[in-house]
């Protein structure tokens, strides 16, 4: 028989009941048993979701993040953290530098977050230094695997492994962390010794470096740790996931372990090899159903690829989704009014543990026992393939005629910059925001009724104008050169031209978590792109008819849409971002038609598509550049081309980030004290450039001085003749109140820094 089981379920509860309770506990307006009360009633109903399958996942819940619950497992919260309070509000206070508010604590610096792998996930980075120590802290994971067999659950405990857990951390004093292992294995063996005590038979140990290029000390560190734990009195189950194994594939089979998982929808070539090198008392954990993506999955054709395998492993062939249900939304039945058809091709977690247990059914006891699901299935895979909501003619004609050539802009930069700075006459260091504006309750009111219907759309139209000449009127007594609309129509930058797109659906309850109690809801490309009509003409027009100054058109670039997105899977990534950049690039031109000649095209997200092996990142950026290009260059040479990204990592793309060639980029510095310019200096990068100079993540209010001294720095690494003065990214989240003094402190700024030229 085949083993079924999952690597994790979502935690945030099908309503995001778990981000309410978490953030009401935070405010001071409930008590922890409030919240402990929720979380274990979505740890119930996980359970209960995951009855269907043989094992239930115990310790994938979490109540911020589940490496910094591995932090406080084994002893290693960061020690600024109040040791005096509960053992929850310093978990708190390590995630968010705060527990609740009607605790009694000085708040502390908060751990830092970065990207679990190459998903939308972020985890608090464990912090190391040469004498941490370790010491284990169980109480909470050992009492959710005894809640578990109260309910009679057959409880299949998951631990981040030791080596992924170190791997991910940061040594705060240089020390290697890699010497710390030794230390850390006694804590993993004394737990696994008390899960068998519990009664635990199998245990799930997550190294998801195994699908990273690992340099040979790492490679050792996992034989080390596996050497040792191997002698726990329970079975692990070694799991890898997000990517193929490549060069740790003969590793990850010889590890001893008595499982291994791969991530069979990354790792498809690589199936027959481990099971190949696989030692012949090893289970084989399949991840057959995609936990990145939310389509439902071709059951007859994998039930079909699977049976040979199934023949050859017998007992030892266990199924799973590929990774963690954890990055995809809870539960389709929550959508009742999403798109019917298209609502008939989507799987989310709780249906993909059906699809398993379909799958797992049909291989066990024959197909005849699943016969009416597997036809049923059969009819939606038919169904999606063969619409024509998917496949469009116009759009596929259009793709036929792409070539290298409208990539390109006319004339190169050098040229460009000449035409551009007699048509714009702009002064030394231009001064310029990033687009959008407060978001005030006033907007967000408005937008409300105007998605319920209460309001009409010439009356939505009104309100939304008039916000546009606050802006303009606020931009203009702040003295700056180039103004912006202000984004109050849009309520997020991808959604907004999403919803106007064909080929996007949006669904109400989809939220995935990405930090904490945030949660994002990414919309979800199922078909052909097309832009019916213009998306931002009209607002851009109206904000230009108020001034005489430029304004520039604000859109979202064709990787960013595609990255913040749920995408296809029937297609590569890089065919939806081509799509993607001509819907965008008709937007660009139809914006210079209208006379607007200064066009942003913000790349948020550009970065955070990179794959998880460099050595795929050049084909990556190749084709994420290709993209840019073609949304963008398609204008004449007078036409300014700005883009935008939030980030400080520049170092290893920077070559790709010239090659986008837009004439001027917006980037986030102000932390980085400019140091961040070194690598466009050394890149000789050739364009425009507007270093932030005050951190908009802070109320704070940036004095003259300050942002002198940075762009004075950033004047010795840049000319001072291409560098552009503005925020770091967009106000959307500050008050007028904030805005209004930091924005007029820049301008006085960059008037001075003029005088002084
Ligand atoms: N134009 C967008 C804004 O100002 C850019 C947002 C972003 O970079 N994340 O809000
Ligand atoms: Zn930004």
């Amino acid at each position: 028989m085949i083993t079924t089981h999952t690597l994790g379920f979502p935690r945030i509860g099908k309503k995001r009941e778990l981000k309410f309770a978490q953030e009401a506990y935070w405010r001071g307006e409930s008590m922890v048993a409030d919240l402990e009360s929720i979380a274990a009633t979505i740890r119930q109903q996980n359970w209960q979701s995951q009855k269907k399958l043989d094992f239930q996942t115990v310790g994938d819940f979490s109540f911020y993040d589940h490496v910094l619950d591995t932090s406080l497992l084994v002893g290693n919260l960061p020690k600024r953290t109040q040791s005096d309070l509960p053992e929850l509000d310093q978990y708190f206070q390590a995630a968010r530098g705060q527990t609740s508010k009607a605790v009694e604590q000085t708040p502390v610096a908060a751990a830092e977050m970065t990207k679990w792998f190459d998903t939308n996930y972020h985890y608090l980075v464990p912090e190391f230094a040469a004498d941490t120590d370790f010491e284990l802290h169980a109480n909470r994971y050992l009492s959710y695997v005894r809640e578990a067999k109260q309910q009679g659950v057959n409880a299949k405990p998951v631990l981040l492994g030791p080596v992924s857990y170190i791997w991910l951390g940061k040594s705060k004093d240089d020390s290697n962390k890699v010497d710390l292992l030794p230390k850390l294995l006694p804590v993993y063996s004394a737990l696994l010794a008390q899960l068998a005590e519990e009664g635990i038979e199998w245990v799930q140990i997550d190294e998801p470096i195994l699908v990273t290029e690992l340099e040979d000390d790492w490679q050792q560190a996992l034989n080390q740790a596996y050497l040792a734990l191997n002698k726990a009195p329970v079975k692990l189950l070694l799991t890898t996931y997000f990517g193929s194994l490549k060069t740790n594939l003969r590793l990850a089979c010889e590890l001893p372990t008595a499982g291994l998982h791969i991530d069979t929808l990354n790792a498809a070539e690589e199936v027959v090899d481990v099971i190949s090198h696989l030692p012949e008392n090893k289970v084989l954990s399949m991840g057959v159903i995609n936990g990145r993506n939310v389509w439902k999955t071709d059951l007859n054709d994998l039930v079909a690829g699977l049976a040979p395998i199934h023949n050859r492993l017998g007992d030892r062939l266990w199924l799973a989704p590929s990774c963690s249900l954890l990055h995809v939304p809870v539960d389709l039945n929550s959508e009742t009014d999403l798109d019917a058809e298209v609502k008939d091709w989507l799987s989310f977690a709780e249906q993909k543990l059906e699809e398993l247990t379909i799958v797992a059914t049909a291989l066990n006891e024959g197909r005849d026992a699943v016969a009416a699901e597997l036809a049923a299935n059969a009819k939606s895979i038919a169904a999606r393939q063969t619409s024509s909501r998917v496949h469009r003619n116009d759009v596929q004609q259009r793709l036929q005629s792409v070539t290298d050539d409208i990539a390109n802009r006319q004339q190169p930069y050098a040229e460009r910059t000449k035409l551009q700075q007699a048509k714009f006459n702009l002064p030394m260091y231009p001064t310029t925001t990033i687009g959008s504006f407060p978001q005030t309750t006033e907007i967000r009111q408005a937008r409300q009724m105007f998605r319920k219907g209460e309001l009409d759309f010439p009356a939505y139209q009104g309100k939304m104008q008039a916000q546009i000449q606050r802006a303009i009127a606020e931009q203009e007594q702040v003295g700056l050169d180039v103004l912006v609309h202000g984004e109050a129509e849009r309520n997020d930058m991808v959604e907004y031209f999403g919803e106007q797109l064909e080929g996007y659906i949006f669904s109400r309850f989809g939220w995935v978590q990405s930090y904490g109690s945030r949660c994002v809801k990414p919309p979800i490309i199922f078909g052909d792109i097309a832009r019916p009509k213009a998306m931002t003409v009209d607002w851009i027009k109206y904000a230009q008819s108020l001034t005489d100054k430029p304004v520039k058109g604000m859109l979202t670039g064709p990787v960013t849409m595609l990255n913040w997105s749920f995408v296809r899977d029937d297609q590569p990534r890089s065919a939806t971002c081509l799509q993607l950049a001509l819907a965008i690039r008709d937007e660009v031109q139809d914006l210079e038609k209208a006379g607007v000649n200064i066009i942003q095209i913000d790349e948020a997200a550009l970065r955070e598509g990179l794959p998880l092996r460099r050595a795929e990142w050049q084909d990556y950026l190749n084709w994420a550049v290709r993209c840019f290009r073609i949304t963008a260059n398609g204008v004449e040479n007078e036409t300014q081309i700005h883009t935008h990204m939030c980030y400080s990592e520049f170092n290893d793309i920077i070559e790709s980030i010239a090659a986008m060639d837009a004439d001027v980029i917006t980037i986030e510095t102000s932390r980085s004290d400019m140091e961040l310019l070194d690598v466009f200096n050394a890149f000789s990068y050739p364009n425009e450039i507007g270093p932030g100079v005050y951190d908009i993540h802070s109320p704070n209010i940036p004095k003259v001085e300050y942002i002198k001294s940075l762009m004075e720095k950033a004047a010795q690494r840049i000319p001072a003749e291409r560098l552009w003065v503005n925020p770091d990214c967009g106000l959307k989240t500050r008050q007028w109140a904030e805005v209004k003094p930091a924005l007029q402190t820049m301008v006085e700024a960059a008037k001075q820094l003029r005088q002084q030229h």
